[in-house]
């Protein structure tokens, strides 16, 4: 199969223009001009005109399962209202969050994600994400705050982990949810069993101010909405730490996990992350829905931090669609070139997830991970003063631009133009 288009953009480096991918079962084994690439006598072309192929996003943190909430939580600067809110909405079994789950991933492919990094706290959702030909990694999340619930948190993650068993496109994690919801013991044993399976971990981390005031003083909205959830939380001696301090004395920081938002950071937190193998999810649209203050992943990644990008769960954002979350972040801030926004959605997630070698750009031998941004046209005077490929990359941001197809290991998965027959035609040679 060849996909064809104005502009493929492998990666950041490059741009081919009248490009083509040509695919093999799950994999890209060609990729050139249209005109250089060799032509099956039978070969079926996907052209897909003016617009570009592009290796497809990873959305390096949602929560599919909470997909039917969306709209129905009150948005406020207070995580922990928040939080509460959305415990006391939760009404889910089986069934809820199975349907939730679907219609998330539907939502994914149409936003052009090709992988997601899903947190289940159910564990319901990873029956209907197996099924699926979505690429994702599940993380069973975990918590437990008082000693006493250590040994189910354990018994439940175990359980799950031998649930389903993994395959080319299911990998698992485990999530430790939040140092206020989990024990420093559950961290740790969850940090054991992450070693111990090769798994990767992740966890939010240092995503509210009251986390912080919660892990120096003891003090503020998460003790308060512990005591609601009655934790017995008055004999809690606080660490004193910021979170990521806490982190890396738990030992978390040595397992290469992925922090999700890191949204307040000191200078030091900041060289802790840098002597770290951390990887840092950063959710813009989830991040401007709780009124945060500015978010270090610049100074992250000039220290060489790597950034991904996520678009949270649907209780905190407006979609789940990685092109919006761009197009959304392109626009809200001016400083960051589109190319770091570019890679922070594609090859950063990829590494994040530990799926290097394999997606996050499109080149041979990898993945079929792929997807097809139809753009407005790029005229020939507007090249003037920058390059050719800045303006492409632009035009992803640009307010009109579509996601039209995503394809996952060679499948095709979201076809917005299926069944119009001038994009979908046999080899031009073939024909003649
Ligand atoms: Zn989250």
């Amino acid at each position: 199969m060849i996909l064809r288009a104005k502009y493929v953009l492998p990666d950041n480096d490059k741009l081919i223009e009248n490009g083509a991918v040509v695919v093999a079962e799950d994999k890209i084994i060609n990729i050139d001009s249209y005109p250089s690439i060799n032509h099956g006598k039978s070969e079926k072309v996907y052209d897909f005109g003016e617009a570009i192929i592009l290796p497809g996003f990873v959305n390096a943190h949602t929560h599919l399962e909470l997909t039917n909430i969306h709209g129905q939580v009150k948005r406020t600067k207070n995580l922990a209202d928040w939080l509460m809110q959305l415990m006391e909405i939760r009404d889910w079994n089986e069934e809820i969050v199975e349907r939730a789950t679907s219609e998330g991933i539907a939502m994914s492919l149409a936003g052009g994600a090709s992988t997601i990094a899903d947190i289940t706290n159910s564990g319901w959702s990873v029956k209907t994400l197996k099924k699926n030909s979505i690429r994702k990694l599940v993380f069973y999340e975990a918590t437990g705050f008082e000693q006493k619930r250590l040994l189910r948190a354990i018994a439940n993650l175990s359980a799950n982990l031998g649930t389903v068993q993994p395959d080319a496109l299911l990998t698992f994690g485990i999530s430790p949810h939040a140092p206020y919801s989990v024990s420093a013991d559950l961290y740790r044993k969850c940090r054991g069993i992450a070693l111990e399976k090769g798994l990767l971990m992740c966890t939010h981390l240092a995503e509210s101010e009251s986390e912080l005031e919660f892990l120096m003083s003891g003090t503020g909205a998460f003790r308060n909405l512990l005591k609601r959830f009655g934790i017995a939380v008055d004999n809690w001696r606080p660490p004193r730490q910021t979170p990521v301090e806490y982190m890396s004395s738990l030992g978390v920081l040595d397992c290469s996990p992925l922090l999700a938002h890191c949204n307040y950071l000191n200078e030091s937190d900041i060289k802790l992350l840098r002597a770290s193998n951390a990887n840092v999810v950063f959710c813009p649209r989830s991040h401007n829905y709780f009124y945060h203050s500015n978010h270090p992943f610049e100074k992250l990644m000039q220290v060489g931090v790597n950034v991904a990008l996520g678009t949270d769960s649907l209780a905190s954002n407006d979609s789940l669609s990685m092109l919006d979350e761009v197009k959304f972040w392109g626009r809200t801030q001016n400083c960051t070139p589109p190319e770091t926004l570019f890679s922070m959605a594609t090859l950063n997630g990829a590494k994040a997830l530990r799926l290097y070698g394999q997606i996050g750009a499109l080149l041979r031998g990898w993945q079929a991970d792929i997807i097809a941004v139809r753009i407005p046209p790029i005229s020939e005077a507007a090249n003037r003063g920058t390059t050719l490929k800045r303006e492409v990359i632009e035009k992803i941001l640009h307010d009109e631009s579509q996601n039209v197809f995503t394809m996952v290991a060679g499948k095709i998965c979201y076809n917005l133009e299926e069944g119009v027959v001038q994009h979908v035609f046999h080899d031009e040679k073939e024909e003649e």
